[in-house]
């Protein structure tokens, strides 16, 4: 089975009645096996999201090859996105590799250079029927490696988004509505009165950073106001290397790696499935 763009994706989404898809951060090729456990428990198609680091940690190649076997052995339709990515040549090795989606992220950039910028990006992305991810507005927090302190947090804008959509013709639109990307102390609050606004002026799918935080109240209504595609990492980071302390600290030097991987595999499956839920 080749792998699906987001567009295509969201549509299979769709038809077996979820009205956005989880999009889940992989940190290790290890946790892979929890990801399709939970689409398979789900009866939901797959959208994996990998960031520049973890893509040049593992490999592209065989990020690919392992995802599509997966998908084909598993007959799970997934969606292989690059998250984060400002870096176009990096943009271009992913797309080379098989990426069936990715980011392109100049929400830092003055907004003509951003929309000059997510162009060239899809023109690299079309001919290959690759979906692009762009950003508009400052949403805050850490997310590899790059901070974005609570000052400098900037709202997306009605009208910038309705003009940025209409500018660069991206597949799906990333926006600042209160959520912080990373581990939260409290709860996120999103403005759902400014979503509902670019949403109706865009036409798009729009994407939730910072899942991690969102109460499962507020999710539930963002995903009935537009949000299409949910972005989640830190959660399934926190639960793997919590369970994996707990078993490594248990476990004998001899005992296989395995045996200490699989609970923690277990706990991320929770995750996925408790979220999944959620975009019904
Ligand atoms: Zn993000």
């Amino acid at each position: 089975m080749s792998l699906y763009n987001f567009t295509d994706l969201l549509q299979v989404a769709k038809q077996r009645e979820f009205k956005a898809l989880g999009s889940f951060n992989l940190h290790c090729l290890e946790m892979l096996p929890a990801f399709f456990k939970a689409a398979e428990k789900t009866n939901s198609p797959l959208m994996i999201q990998i960031s520049t680091g973890t893509a040049k940690y593992l490999g592209h190649r065989l990020l690919v090859d392992a995802i599509c076997s997966l998908s084909a052995s598993k007959n799970v339709p997934t969606c292989l996105h690059l998250d984060h990515c400002s870096d176009l040549e990096a943009i271009q090795t992913a797309i080379d590799a098989g990426f069936s989606s990715v980011m392109y992220d100049g929400s830092h950039l003055p907004i003509e250079e951003n929309i000059a910028n997510t162009r060239r990006v899809i023109d690299m992305a079309r001919p290959r029927r690759v979906s692009v991810e762009a950003e508009l507005g400052a949403i805050g927090g850490s997310e590899d490696g790059k901070v974005v302190a609570l000052e400098e947090i900037a709202f997306t804008s009605v009208e910038d988004a309705k003009r940025f959509v209409h500018e660069t013709g991206v597949d799906m639109l990333a926006i600042s509505i209160g959520t912080v990307h990373g581990l939260y102390t409290g709860k996120a609050h999103i403005q759902h009165q400014r979503l509902t606004e670019i949403t109706h002026a865009t036409g798009i799918p729009l994407v939730l950073h910072g899942g991690t935080g969102v109460s499962d109240e507020d999710m539930r209504l963002a995903v009935r106001s537009g949000i299409e595609k949910v972005n989640v990492g830190t959660e399934m980071n926190v639960q793997w290397v919590a369970r994996c302390k707990q078993t490594f600290e248990k476990g004998k030097v001899n005992d296989s790696v395995r045996n200490f991987l699989v609970p923690a595999n277990d706990a991320v499956t929770d995750v996925l499935v408790e979220k999944i839920q959620l975009f019904r």
